[in-house]
Parts: structure tokens; C-alpha cells; sequence
């Protein structure tokens, strides 16, 4: 019996999500979550979806993401589906950062572990708990193949102008500072499922891809490969987002260190975590913004129009970027389920041959469907992503191909 299952793990920093997922027909067989990490409250959500087994609970402190993945491997046993399973394939997991050497789905060995760890100081949030996921399913499970799956990946093919800051080009290549990109499983696996919708290769199509979740990012996709994308060094560049600022000018964080006497962490803190619409308005889910937008509050309103003025501005700088778009994709918690921010990023462009229809993106759903007239040069497109399956793929493809 050939193996077939893909357990992704999503090694957050203080979380770890989870899918067990059959490639003989992509189903899902056990979803979860363990998170709060090492504190005292942490939880593990457990779902086990083949079987019919309902959703179970576990409440008490996770040390550290051993532990994690224990209280996992313990669920998933007691589903008959644990990681001793011979039916298991591989283990996929995300890491967040790649760098410039490691740009495709890649069997972990130590030197990978290594070069994942040589990365740490560009992203010291995710890359150390990407590298503890890897080490424990080793550990479980030593036989088995782990595949690494980069955020980065799909923007490794970025041109040089793109992926370049102005600065002096010395000093960026001695701390590696240019613009890697993030979110690429997503933006990758939403382009191929976007050109699908419109009945075309991803080869002879250009995308504007908006993943538009708690963090966002815009990319410009050309014939499949990204042409440039918002976010950059960090996850911080680009749009305005749920606590991220995005675009400032970088003299900012001079003066709040000068004239605030605020230290480089506590900028850094600012600008990640009490920015974006929660530093707004004090709120960063859409939802609740547009609840209170309802009710006339001045704040979230602004929040909401601010966060809709730099999408627009995405949106026009990367229809110069392409020269032509096929389609404008919003992906992500808003990007698939937010219709106002939908309507509100693409009116007015009717001269770009942008609009959107009423009705159809009032309409919602769970599948990918177009949103414009048909009268629409450019198509708007919501394309729900699916960034584990994506990992599950590019895994098994892998281990599939050796
Ligand atoms: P993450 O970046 O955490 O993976 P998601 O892609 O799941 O985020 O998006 C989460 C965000 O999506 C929430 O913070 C919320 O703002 C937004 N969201 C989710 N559902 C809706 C909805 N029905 N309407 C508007 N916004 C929504």
C-alpha cells in the first residue's frame, strides 16, 4: 500500500495548526489547533472529520512546542490515525522564511535545518518555531520524510527591481536586507486556482492577487510567476493591516526614537502589534469595524477608508507593475467574506475596466466564483485559499517524486 497522507503543520509562535489530509482525494481526515503555548491556559482544539467523531477539547498548559505536538500525535492515535500510521507519507511544514537559497518545497536534512536557522535574525518570530515544529515531528517520527514549504518561495522569482530596496547595496547584501515576500503558498496556490476560473493556463494570465486576512499583501502575478508583492524584508511592508501598519515612511521610527525617547523594540512593537485598524480604531476584525461603521463610528469609518486607500493604490501601482490584468483575486478572511471592502477597493476604477456587480459579490460562498459584469474587461475574482492543501501538495509531490 502506497501511503497517501500529508500531516501539515503550521508552526506558529505561539500556535500550532494542523491538518491531516488524504491525497488519494484531497480530503480532509483531522483538522486542529494547540494553542497559548507555554502559558497556563493553553488549549488544543482537535477535529477529527473522517469517521464522525465530533471536536474534543484539551485545557491546561503546553510547556513548549514539544509538548504541542505530543498532545497531537495523542489525538490523531486515538483516531486511529497517529503518526506511527503506515499511512502516512510525509510531514509538510510551513516556514515562514527561505532567504534566497531555499525557494522550493525541500526534504530537511540538518544543513536545511541550518540555513532555516541561519535565517532567524530576518525573522525571529516565525523561524524559530518553524524549526522547533521540525525538529519534534523528527523526533516522533524519524523514518518519515519532513518537507519544508516556504512563504517566501513564490516570490523568489521576483525581479531584482522589484526585490531590491534603494539603499546602498553593500551594506543590504551584508545583512541580507532586500524584500522577500510573504504569504506566497497562498498567493501561489490562489493565482493557479484563479486562472482555472477563467479557463486559462496560469501561464497566459496577469493577476493582481489581494490576500486580504489579519496579515495582508498584494502581489502582481505574471504568467504565473510574481512580478512583485507587498510585503518585504519583514511581513510588515504593504497594506494596512489588522495590527501591521504597513507602508510608513521609514523617518518615523527616527522620530518616535528621538522625539518619543521610544526605544527600537517598542517602535518595532508599535508598528507590528498596535497598528494597522486596531491602532485605528481600537478593533481588527472587519467585521466588527463594519458593525460599528454602521452605527456612525467616526473612528472605525476612517480606519476602514484609510485600510481602502492603500489597497486602491496597490491595485493601480500593480496594474502599471502588468500593463494588462485578467483579473483582480481577493483571497483571505476578508478578501473572501468582506463584500464592502470587496466593493469599495475596485469602485471607481471603471476607466482601468474594474467593477464589480452588486449582486454577485453580495452573493457569498465557499467556491471560487467571479464577481463583475460580464461586461467587465477585468474580471474580479474571490478565490477561497487553501494554504495547507497547497503544503499537502507540494509535499507529496515531492516525497511522490524521489
Ligand atoms: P490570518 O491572517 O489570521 O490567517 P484570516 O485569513 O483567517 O487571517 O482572516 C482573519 C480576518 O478575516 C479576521 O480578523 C476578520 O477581520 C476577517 N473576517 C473573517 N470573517 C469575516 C467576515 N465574515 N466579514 C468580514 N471580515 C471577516
Amino acid at each position: 500500500m502506497t501511503p497517501t497522507r500529508v500531516l501539515v503543520l503550521n508552526s506558529g509562535s505561539s500556535s500550532v495548526k494542523y491538518q491531516l489530509i488524504d491525497m488519494a482525494d484531497r480530503s480532509r481526515l483531522a483538522v486542529g489547533l494547540a494553542e497559548r503555548i507555554g502559558e497556563e491556559t493553553s488549549a488544543l482544539h482537535h477535529e477529527p472529520l473522517a469517521g464522525g467523531g465530533g471536536k474534543r477539547e484539551r485545557h491546561g498548559r503546553l510547556a513548549d512546542h514539544d509538548a504541542a505536538l505530543e498532545a497531537i500525535a495523542e489525538e490523531l492515535a486515538a483516531d486511529g490515525m497517529g503518526l506511527d500510521s503506515p499511512e502516512l507519507a510525509v510531514i509538510g511544514h510551513r516556514v515562514v522564511h527561505g532567504g534566497l537559497k531555499l525557494t522550493v518545497p525541500t526534504l530537511v536534512d540538518d544543513a536545511v535545518l541550518k540555513e532555516i536557522e541561519r535565517l532567524i535574525p530576518v525573522a525571529p518570530l516565525h523561524n524559530p518555531a518553524n524549526v522547533t515544529g521540525i525538529r519534534t515531528a523528527q523526533r516522533l517520527r524519524p523514518d518519515l520524510p519532513q518537507v519544508a514549504v516556504f512563504d517566501t518561495a513564490f516570490h523568489s522569482a521576483m525581479p531584482e527591481h522589484a526585490a531590491r530596496y534603494a539603499i546602498d547595496v553593500e551594506t543590504a547584501d551584508a545583512h541580507r536586507v532586500r524584500r522577500y515576500g510573504f504569504h506566497g503558498t497562498s498567493h501561489a496556490y490562489v493565482s493557479r486556482k484563479a486562472a482555472e476560473l477563467l479557463g486559462k493556463d496560469p501561464s497566459e494570465v496577469n493577476l493582481i492577487v489581494l490576500h486580504l486576512g489579519n496579515g495582508a499583501s498584494a502581489s502582481a502575478v505574471r504568467g504565473g510567476r510574481c512580478e512583485d508583492t507587498s510585503m518585504g524584508l519583514t511581513p510588515l511592508e504593504g497594506l494596512v493591516m489588522g495590527t501591521r501598519s504597513g507602508d510608513i515612511d521609514p523617518a518615523v521610527v527616527f522620530h518616535l526614537g528621538r522625539v518619543a525617547g521610544m526605544s527600537m523594540d517598542e517602535v518595532d512593537e508599535l508598528l507590528n502589534k498596535r497598528s494597522g485598524l486596531l491602532g485605528l480604531c481600537g478593533d481588527n476584525d472587519m467585521r466588527q469595524i463594519r458593525r460599528r461603521m454602521a452605527e456612525g463610528d467616526a473612528a472605525a469609518r476612517l480606519a476602514f477608508d484609510i485600510y481602502i486607500h492603500r489597497l486602491k493604490k496597490y491595485i493601480g501601482a500593480y496594474y502599471a507593475v502588468l500593463g494588462t490584468v485578467d483579473a483582480v483575486v481577493f483571497t483571505a478572511g476578508v478578501g473572501e467574506n468582506s463584500a464592502p471592502v470587496r466593493e469599495a477597493a475596485v469602485a471607481g476604477l471603471e476607466e482601468l475596466g474594474l467593477a464589480v456587480d452588486g449582486e454577485l459579490n453580495a452573493a457569498g460562498g465557499k467556491e471560487a466564483r467571479l464577481i463583475s459584469p460580464s461586461y467587465a474587461r477585468v474580471k474580479v475574482a474571490v478565490v477561497p485559499t487553501d494554504e495547507e492543501l497547497e503544503i499537502a501538495e507540494q509535499s507529496y509531490a515531492l516525497v511522490a517524486s524521489r
